[in-house]
């Protein structure tokens, strides 16, 4: 790892999460050779924890098209830097149980032909042959992306910086942007714990951290980190490595195959805002405690719809942090004063690519 920061760099990226990362990797492939500053470790906010589970069908065409842009990428990047992604095409199975989501269901099944994904609609025999240990009496439909899967982030975020340094990127970990330094309402610098880098662009990539940033310039991010938790089983006996991840949307939980075991996410009717009086400040793969009352109604709907799950779960759960708002589509904006300021929050697959793809060929909606 290099020690000195440079004196000067075309773009500075605060944050070295998935998405600093990805934007380091794709502005050096396209000869732009970026600094990314990384108060900790590589992926030691969020992106760490991510469950990894990677979806191609999005609500609009430049969102799909960015889904299979980054499916394809996943299974690249390997050959590109010699580091595998992890990434695993075990599909994905969303279940709808009742009409409205059902509705929805043929609706992606369309939506995924006209954007050329494979997908089918599954008889309940379908269903039952794939997943086996769940009950399935009260589905309605179910609907099969094959080509959907999960990574590693740890993996893909180890990939992608590899793949940025081969380009001429550069990255240093364990400092901190402490300011912006303006001029005349533009960024001129960023200053750090080890020194001043002078640029006229910076990426704000710090996740949750990025509205406390962003605030103390003036500028407010839409943006907030809730609590999200999951549970890992104990190994399932006869859990297929290629088992397919499953959604169920109306539960809110979604299932997926983690080394022999199965890993379970859960999204409460209530969100638990996490850090509203901040962040601490030695903050580094850090978990939270296990809030078993606030969850306690979503591990039920688990333990319903697999009734062997209570004897699988003995192993004590785990709670991350996400970054969350209101709607799916990324943040992307310019700050009326500094002009070159722009915070995002997006997941494992929205890389700033999309942006950058839209400005090359232009009318792609979001
Ligand atoms: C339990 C869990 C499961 C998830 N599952 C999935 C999933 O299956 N699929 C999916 O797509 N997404 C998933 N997510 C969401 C995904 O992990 C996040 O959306 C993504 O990792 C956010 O990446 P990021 O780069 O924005 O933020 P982060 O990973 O938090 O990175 C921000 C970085 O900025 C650094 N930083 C902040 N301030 C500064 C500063 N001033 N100077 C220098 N560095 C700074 C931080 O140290 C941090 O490393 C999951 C999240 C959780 C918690």
């Amino acid at each position: 790892m290099i020690s000195n920061i440079p004196e000067n760099a075309p773009v500075v990226i605060i944050g070295g999460g998935i998405i600093g990362v990805s934007t380091l990797y794709h502005l050096a492939k396209r000869g732009v050779r970026a600094v990314l500053i990384e108060r900790r470790k590589l992926a030691s906010g969020t992106t760490w924890h991510a469950a990894g589970i990677v979806g191609q069908l999005r609500d609009s065409t430049a969102q799909t098209e960015l889904g299979k842009y980054t499916a394809r990428l996943f299974r690249e990047l390997e050959e590109e830097t010699g580091q595998a992604t992890g990434y695993k095409p075990n599909g994905t199975i969303n279940l709808a149980l009742g009409a409205v989501r059902h509705e929805q269901l043929l609706r992606s099944h369309d939506h995924a032909a006209r954007m050329g994904i494979e997908s089918y609609l599954l008889s309940v025999e379908e269903l039952n042959e794939k997943w086996p240990l769940i009950r399935t009496d009260d589905v309605k439909s179910s609907f099969f992306v094959p080509s959907n899967g999960q990574v590693n982030p740890l993996d893909v975020t180890v990939a992608l910086s590899k793949g940025a340094r081969m380009h001429g990127a550069q990255i240093f970990e364990n400092t901190k942007v402490t300011d912006l330094i303006l001029r005349d309402g533009k960024v001129i610098g960023v200053e750090t714990d080890k020194g001043v880098i002078a640029t006229n662009k910076v990426l704000l990539a710090g996740g949750m951290w990025s509205h406390l940033f962003a605030k103390a310039m003036g500028v407010t991010v839409p943006l907030h980190a809730a609590e999200h938790f999951y549970i890992v089983t104990e190994p399932v006996a006869g859990l297929p490595k290629t088992q397919p991840i499953l959604n169920i949307a109306e539960e809110r939980t979604y299932w997926k195959e983690d080394t022999g075991k199965l890993l379970i996410g859960a999204f409460e009717q209530k969100g638990k805002p996490y850090g509203v009086d901040g962040i601490p400040e030695d903050f580094e793969f850090d978990e939270l405690p296990f809030d078993m009352e606030h969850v306690e109604a979503n591990l039920e709907k688990m333990f319903e719809r697999m009734p062997p799950c209570p004897k699988w779960a003995s192993r004590p759960s785990l709670t991350g942090r996400k970054a969350l708002r209101r709607t799916a589509a990324p943040i992307w904006a310019r700050p009326p004063r500094s002009g070159a300021l722009s915070c995002n929050r997006h997941e494992l697959q929205r890389h700033p690519e999309f942006r950058w793809r839209r400005a090359d060929h232009g009318g792609m909606d979001d």
